[in-house]
């Protein structure tokens, strides 16, 4: 009888893959065997031709849900004796790697937990073989029972033998445990534990108070999202006054309650990997400063068994369904995953702690995603979604590593054309999320069996990545960050042509020196020329510029209005006679002053200069300000009036912006309303950075355009620029599962090597 080899790579494993093999072959009599072989699972198979095609069609094409095969390798192989077909244990051979991320918890275990009769009723560990844990509990590769934190709890007699038998939900699945053998929750620093601890953690949530909670990835801080009182009370221990909290909902029905459900938007926050979604609010029950002066508010249903029996649970307990579940960090340090960790960084902000003792190895923040044009459009990769590299068709042999942006820093490893870009790290600023970028890097290096040849990093002498790259004592390729954003979008697309890249974000260390932001790259994967920008101005005041608009406003209006622009920043209530005085002169003699394209800033300018916020409390605050008042106009409008002011430079594209700014103020001292006005601004933007494209292809002949760049997350801005591009024949890329910001740096870096290595195949 013929015999086949059969070699499945892509996402095989901790995802029920070999159990469903072997259930295959059962069905249709195939003898051998299935193992998992670390980057692919090996599969013997002897049975008639015909069984035999159907046999590899099935494997290949009807897998489990969670499972992806990227590749086949099928070979006939001498008749071997099989006897019956057999799942062998694990050995390890190397090759490409698929770690799976975390799952949700399913709706069969769901079911389980909450059915009174089964043996795991209640259990706040529950999962199987299609769900729970992965990443985040992963010492080593290939993944089994005893290269994750699940060994410290040896399993019971019944769980033991669900694990070694095929017919079962938990074959194979190795974070299986339950009540008898499983892990515990408990209240942190008290004797309390079990049930007791949950009927604990949800009076006081209805109390009012804030707990933190272990999840699967790190700690929540969780309160009440009904509860106006407890939700200011977490904004003001947290020393947050403004910045959104994500909110956790019971189930479909409270969220379609609380929020506008887009087409394929269900799909997503039912879906295994359950992101925040960020969605249109309805009036409902959320407490007002939720996401105050915020059209929408990020919002996901529970993934793991805890979250679910925080909702619902058989005691005395009347329960909210709307929980803020925001990550248990200090702002900026990584989200904390032990119990230590949480009493000394967030002990502060809550009154108790629900912690368990399943221990965390790789944090795991959530994801968040918002929506464009009907699809995801991601703010935040984490949680099930990272590992997963990103696949580009370009071959070359090698493995780098690279290290990210300073801010929302996440790495990416390349090892030959997959791209694993890692989970979310956090700001650079704090030195703990150093320590957590550095072991993060070693660990994720030894699960992927990779050993960089070259370090990718960002080109800013003080950047505390650029320190963590130097380290590695590997060699360095120092890349410009605007640069890095389109070879990011590049990636995400598989891109590797010619092309115009619009880059426009906050700060990046341009090759002069200065502060690049509102960047037109003509580039390819080797190189770029910085073809044109936005006008560039003074950044008065270093690191406060950043939160302060007012300073860049009072510039940009000495720009444009000359001896006049004290009356005008006076009549804008930007500042006084004297502060504007100050600004005058430290801009003048260069005092604390840098030149500055930064893309952001202005957006943060214009929302000064129409009183919409003068300054920050949180990083984009001033320009999603801006955006909402736009919205809000363009809701009201059918035609909308705009404006677009440029200027030709020699060779190089200046989208004079100053000017701009000046109109803008002019016609808000005239009366025009600052809605409006916020529109104009996003239209003759958009007007501007697509008359300099066209220009420079007219001169290039290159039809294509990237779109990237944290400024990119503004919807308005994103929607006019491409739709006016592809008018006039333009080929638009955008992000999608990678996020325009920083967030997706490390991607275009890791591009950038994996393009420019001396052995090209
Ligand atoms: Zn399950
Ligand atoms: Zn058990």
């Amino acid at each position: 009888m013929p015999c086949l080899m059969i070699r499945l790579y892509g996402i095989v494993q901790g995802v029920g893959f070999r159990p469903f093999v072997s259930r295959a072959a059962d069905s249709l009599g195939v003898v051998g065997t299935v193992a998992n072989k670390g980057s692919y699972v090996e599969i013997f198979a002897k049975a008639d031709a015909q069984t035999l095609e159907r046999f590899v069609h099935i494997v290949k094409n009807e897998t489990p849900e969670r499972a992806v095969v990227i590749s086949a390798d099928v070979r006939e192989i001498q008749d071997t004796d099989f006897t019956s077909f057999e799942i062998i244990e694990s050995e390890k051979e190397s090759g490409d790697i698929f770690v799976s991320p975390d799952i949700a918890t399913c709706d069969k275990c769901r079911q389980e937990l909450f059915d009174p009769s089964d043996r795991r009723y209640l259990h706040p560990f529950i999962n199987c073989t299609q769900c729970g844990p992965r990443l985040t509990i992963l010492d080593s590769m290939p993944y089994d029972r005893e290269r994750t934190t699940m060994n410290d709890f040896p399993m019971c007699e019944k769980c033991a033998y669900e694990y070694t038998h095929a017919h079962t939900r938990r074959y194979d699945a190795q974070p299986v445990c339950c009540n008898d053998c499983g892990p515990q929750v408990y209240i942190a620093g008290r004797d309390i534990k079990g049930a007791d601890a949950i009927t604990l953690a949800r009076k006081s949530i209805m109390n009012g108070s804030i707990i933190a909670v272990k999840g699967i990835g790190g700690f929540h801080l969780c309160c009440d999202a009904a509860n106006e009182q407890a939700v200011s009370r977490l904004r003001k221990l947290k020393n947050r006054p403004a910045k959104p909290f994500a909110v956790m909902m019971k189930d479909m029905q409270t969220l379609e309650r609380e929020c506008e459900v887009k087409p394929g938007q269900q799909e997503f926050l039912t879906g295994y990997q359950k992101p925040i979604l960020l969605l249109e609010k309805k009036q409902g029950r959320l407490a007002p400063s939720i996401s105050p002066d915020n059209p929408s508010v990020g919002v996901m249903l529970p993934y793991a068994p805890l979250q679910m029996l925080l909702f619902d649970y058989p005691d005395a307990v009347q329960m909210t369904d709307c929980l803020v579940m925001t990550s248990g960090n200090v702002s900026g340090a990584p989200i904390c995953r032990n119990d230590e960790d949480a009493q000394e960084q967030i002990g502060a902000y809550c009154d108790l702690i629900l912690s368990h003792d399943r221990r965390i190895l790789i944090r795991a923040d959530d994801s968040v995603m918002d929506w464009f044009d009907g699809k995801p459009y991601m703010i935040r990769r984490s949680r099930g979604f990272a590992p997963l590299p990103v696949m580009v068709s370009k071959k070359a042999r090698l493995q780098s590593l690279a290290i990210g942006g300073e801010l929302k820093n996440t790495f990416c490893i390349g090892k030959n054309e997959l791209l694993y870009l890692s989970s979310y790290i956090g700001d650079m600023a704090d030195i703990r999320t150093v320590y957590a970028l550095r072991e993060s890097v070693g660990r994720m290096q030894e699960l992927l069996e990779t050993r960089a040849e070259k370090c990718v990093c960002d080109m800013h002498p003080k950047y505390n990545t650029v320190t963590v790259a130097q380290e590695t004592g590997l060699p360095l390729v120092r890349l410009q960050h605007h640069y890095a954003h389109i070879l990011s979008c590049m990636a995400e697309n598989d891109c590797d042509e010619k092309l115009i890249g619009v880059s426009f974000d906050g700060t990046g260390y341009g090759t002069d020196g200065t502060i690049w932001g509102g960047e037109i790259l003509l580039c390819d994967t080797h190189s770029f020329e910085r073809a044109g920008s936005i006008k560039p101005f003074r950044q008065v005041g270093g690191d406060a510029s950043s939160k302060e608009g007012w300073r860049i406003a009072v510039q940009l209006i000495r720009d444009s209005f000359g001896d006049d622009a004290q009356l005008v920043c006076e009549k804008l209530s930007l500042c006084d006679k004297k502060t504007f005085r100050l600004q005058s002169v430290m801009a003048d003699k260069g005092i604390n002053t840098v030149t500055s394209t930064s893309a952001g800033r202005l957006f943060d300018a214009v929302s000064a200069i129409l009183g919409i916020r003068r300054s920050s409390t949180f990083e984009g605050e001033s320009s999603m300000c801006l955006e909402f008042a736009a919205e809000r106009f363009e809701k009201q409008q059918a035609e909308c009036e705009k404006t677009a002011v440029r200027i030709d430079g020699s060779g190089f594209e200046t989208i004079d912006t100053t000017s701009l700014a000046g109109e803008i103020a002019r016609r808000f001292i005239d009366g025009e309303g600052a809605d409006k006005l916020a529109f104009v601004f996003h239209a003759s933007l958009a007007d501007g950075i697509v008359k300099c494209c066209e220009s420079i292809s007219r001169k290039t002949g290159v039809k294509k355009c990237a779109l990237s760049g944290g400024v990119f997350q503004n919807k308005l801005l994103l929607r006019l620029t491409k739709q006016q591009l592809e008018a006039l024949g333009f080929e638009v890329l955008i992000h999608s599962l990678v996020p325009a910001n920083d967030g997706g740096i490390a991607l275009g870096q890791a591009y950038y090597a994996l393009c420019n290595t001396d052995n090209d195949k």
